[in-house]
């Protein structure tokens, strides 16, 4: 029986993986190396917990409940010891993932269940910085997490049925909608996902189009809610990056080749919304859609 959770990474990802499961009556217990970062996550989930407060889905003694769920840690090994499951979303890099996932079976109580967040690195090749290759699994969320409901779950070459099982039924009690999926490069979001967003990228560096024309040709053409280019923005041009080598490399297949335009963005710091400026320049405090000077037509 899954009670107390542990999340790596307060991130993103993590702080909206806190968030969930405090809302659901588990206490969390939030992990990152960064003090500020968890500092930052605490303030973004109070928020988070006041946008559904003014939509009428949440209460304020609610939330004075789920805060109360959580407790912050900078140190895995005391942050660990009492959890019944982890769901690691540390940044997504393998070395760093390895010794994480290495540490938390050291530290983690034996029946513990260990999954991670990631995007597109192996579960089967996390797992076996483990000695439980059984109980480590899958866990991807979209994000927003409080918002989005797939939960793609990722069974490990290693990964038992009884695994597998504790964390679909965990999912749905959390009103996600989960969905088995198996091991292999990018899995199924980010294997059909990726190549689309590069081929805009291609789309846009070839010239066929511009940022505006090719993002408003898949919103209103194929009832997208946001465009490809908009999307990588939202996503990080880096990770995007990141999970396009990942497909290149696990399938050695050329046609998962990241589009030059990215590599060049990524080098250079256009990284989408976490810089400021990728295809769209964000500006603070202001919601409006507007295409970066770089790829301004005149
Ligand atoms: P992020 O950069 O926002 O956050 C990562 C956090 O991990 C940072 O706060 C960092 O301080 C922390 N961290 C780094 N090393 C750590 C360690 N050893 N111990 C504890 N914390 C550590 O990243 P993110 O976007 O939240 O992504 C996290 C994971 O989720 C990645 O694996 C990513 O691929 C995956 N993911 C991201 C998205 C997305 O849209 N951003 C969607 C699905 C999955």
């Amino acid at each position: 029986m899954i009670k107390t959770v542990a999340v790596i990474g307060s991130g993103t990802m993590g702080n909206g993986i806190c968030h969930l499961f405090a809302q659901h009556n588990f206490k969390v217990t939030l992990i990152d190396v960064n003090h500020n970062a968890l500092d930052k996550a605490l303030t973004t989930i109070s928020k988070n917990f006041d946008r559904q407060i003014a939509k009428q889905t949440f209460t304020e003694e609610q939330k004075i409940h789920a805060l109360k769920n959580i407790t912050t840690h900078t140190d895995i090994k005391n942050g660990v010891e009492n959890a019944d499951l982890i769901v690691e979303a540390a940044t997504e890099n393998l070395d760093l993932k390895l010794s994480i996932f290495k540490d938390l079976d050291q530290y983690a109580p034996a029946h513990a269940i260990l999954a991670s967040n990631t995007s597109s690195i192996s579960i089967t090749q996390i797992a076996a910085a483990t000695n439980r290759g059984d109980k480590v699994i899958g866990m991807h969320f979209m994000n927003p997490v409080p918002v989005m409901k797939l939960v793609e779950v990722i069974r490990g070459y290693q990964s038992s049925d009884e695994t597998t099982a504790q964390i679909m039924t965990l999912s749905a009690s959390l009103d996600k909608t989960p969905v088995e999926v198996n091991d292999y490069p990018g899995f199924v979001a980010n294997r059909i996902l990726m190549p689309m967003i590069n081929e805009a990228i291609y789309t846009l560096y070839e010239g066929v189009a511009g940022v505006y024309e090719i993002d408003t040709v898949m919103k209103l053409g194929m009832a997208h809610p946001m465009g490809p280019l908009q999307l990588a923005d939202f996503i990080g041009l880096d990770v995007c990056l990141a999970i396009l080598k990942v497909l290149q490399d696990g399938f050695g297949n050329p046609k998962y080749a990241p589009c030059p335009l990215l590599v060049n963005m990524v080098n250079a710091g256009y990284k989408g919304i976490k810089t400021g400026d990728g295809f769209y320049k964000y500006t603070p405090g202001s919601k409006d859609l507007v295409v970066s000077e770089k790829f301004k037509r005149s």
